[in-house]
């Protein structure tokens, strides 16, 4: 038998990843940007309020900044936490917007926010811990809990707290095994903001809890209306030593497809952090980290726009969610999701209904359990599609609930 017989596989079978792999989830807002696009290239006409990124383009002088970069030369890797420069300026970006002091030395330059949990949740989940989540929330959250072997632990978010969480109910479910306790406003799905008071007491709470690390997913930082402000777990100086921040530029400045995201992390956990990215993805690429950088040292007025533009839309989709039979929808204070409950359709399962207004309607939503069990009786809209297209939406939902027969 020749060397290569021995270690060519049996017939039939498949190599097999680690078990660990049988629980790893996904995000569904992936598979229904898929579907639709099919329906698209079908010839279907299809109005996607799925997928959660704006619709504008990047303004030009941040692509102008990542062009200039790769001609003068910068096609090489660079340090794995991000260039120097950059991480200064999401210092001074911190500063400037809430007069929080942070070690531009322990910033962290990263392909796109997920990046941040994933890094988190792999650095502190393992069997036998447990990790707090929001639910309905961000699937990646839950999808990488399990992925360690870590229990999820989930903390229900409530419309009646205006979709933030509630303080009470997030200390109860902590226990001495509890790891970590991740945290999201304004949130995805729902576009919920927690209030500042009911911040003040979880971050009060937690003094008796000092075994808790805390990631807070301030991704949509800007994206707040009606006059709120931001309250950013950096101001809380005494949790800032078990504090991990998630942020980035995505959202903010029209940047997802860039993969561009940066965190800040508590001694203890930068070392690893910094090994972790060595590992798996070196450097983010030199160009985008260039366009980051006049993304925060250019003008602003770019996210302004972008926001007030995301104001005249979230009234037209909630007064036109609130005029649909048998919806209600809460005004969302945040990020650019409405979550409207559906209890009145007759639908009992939000899916069914997601996946009949995308077929039938042609109208691509999410349904709120793919966010968690708890968002069962809702469904998902992200309104970062134009003005008309949303108006296009409502009026075939509204056909699409008048005529079909719910499941
Ligand atoms: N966190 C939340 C709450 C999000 O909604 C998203 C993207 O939708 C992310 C993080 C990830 O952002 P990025 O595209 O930068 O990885």
């Amino acid at each position: 038998m020749t060397q290569t017989a021995k270690i060519a596989p049996a017939a039939g079978l498949r190599p097999q990843p680690v078990e660990a792999f049988n629980r790893i989830g996904e995000e569904n807002a992936f598979a229904v940007l898929a579907r639709a696009t099919a329906l698209a290239a079908e010839g279907r006409d299809i109005v996607n309020l799925g997928i959660g990124q704006p619709d504008f383009p990047t303004p030009p002088h941040i692509v102008e900044a990542a062009i200039k970069a790769l001609r003068d030369g910068h096609h090489g890797y660079t340090p794995s936490t991000g260039i120097a420069p950059l991480r200064e300026a999401v210092a001074a970006d911190v500063h400037r917007r809430f007069g929080e002091e942070i070690d531009p030395g322990r910033v962290v330059i990263v392909p796109g926010g997920k990046v941040t949990m994933f890094s988190a949740i792999l650095m502190l989940g393992e069997p036998g811990a447990e990790i707090l989540y929001p639910d309905p929330g961000f699937p990646i959250y839950r999808s990488m809990i399990e992925f360690t072997g870590a229990k999820p632990v989930p903390v229900p978010i409530r419309e009646e707290n205006g979709f933030g969480f509630s303080a009470e109910e997030t200390l109860a479910l902590i226990t001495p095994r509890t790891r970590l306790l991740i945290l999201n406003s304004p949130a995805n799905p729902t576009g919920g903001v927690t209030p500042k008071a009911e911040i003040d007491a979880l971050v009060a709470g937690l003094a008796r809890h000092p075994h808790v690390v805390i990631l807070s997913d301030e991704i949509y930082d800007q994206f707040l209306f009606d006059g709120e402000a931001h309250t950013t777990l950096l101001a809380y100086p005494e949790i800032r030593d078990r504090l991990i921040l998630l942020n980035g530029w995505s959202k903010t400045y029209a940047m997802t497809g860039w993969r561009l995201g940066w965190s800040l992390w508590p001694v203890g956990l930068f070392e690893p952090m910094r090994k972790l990215a060595v590992n798996a993805w070196s450097c983010v690429n030199a160009p985008a980290q260039f366009g980051a950088l006049a993304a925060l040292t250019g003008p602003q007025d770019c996210v302004g726009e972008m926001v007030a533009e995301f104001d005249r839309r979230r009234k037209l989709v909630v007064d036109g969610l609130n005029a649909l039979p048998g919806i209600s929808c809460a005004t969302p204070k945040g990020a650019f999701y409405a979550f409207p409950n559906i209890a009145g359709t007759g639908w009992s399962s939000a899916k069914k209904l997601a996946s009949a207004l995308l077929d039938e309607a042609g109208v691509a939503t999410i349904g709120g359990p793919d966010f968690g069990v708890h968002g069962e009786g809702y469904i998902h809209l992200s309104y970062a599609n134009s003005a008309q297209n949303i108006s296009r939406a409502l009026d075939r939902m509204a056909e699409f609930l008048a005529q079909a027969r719910a499941a």
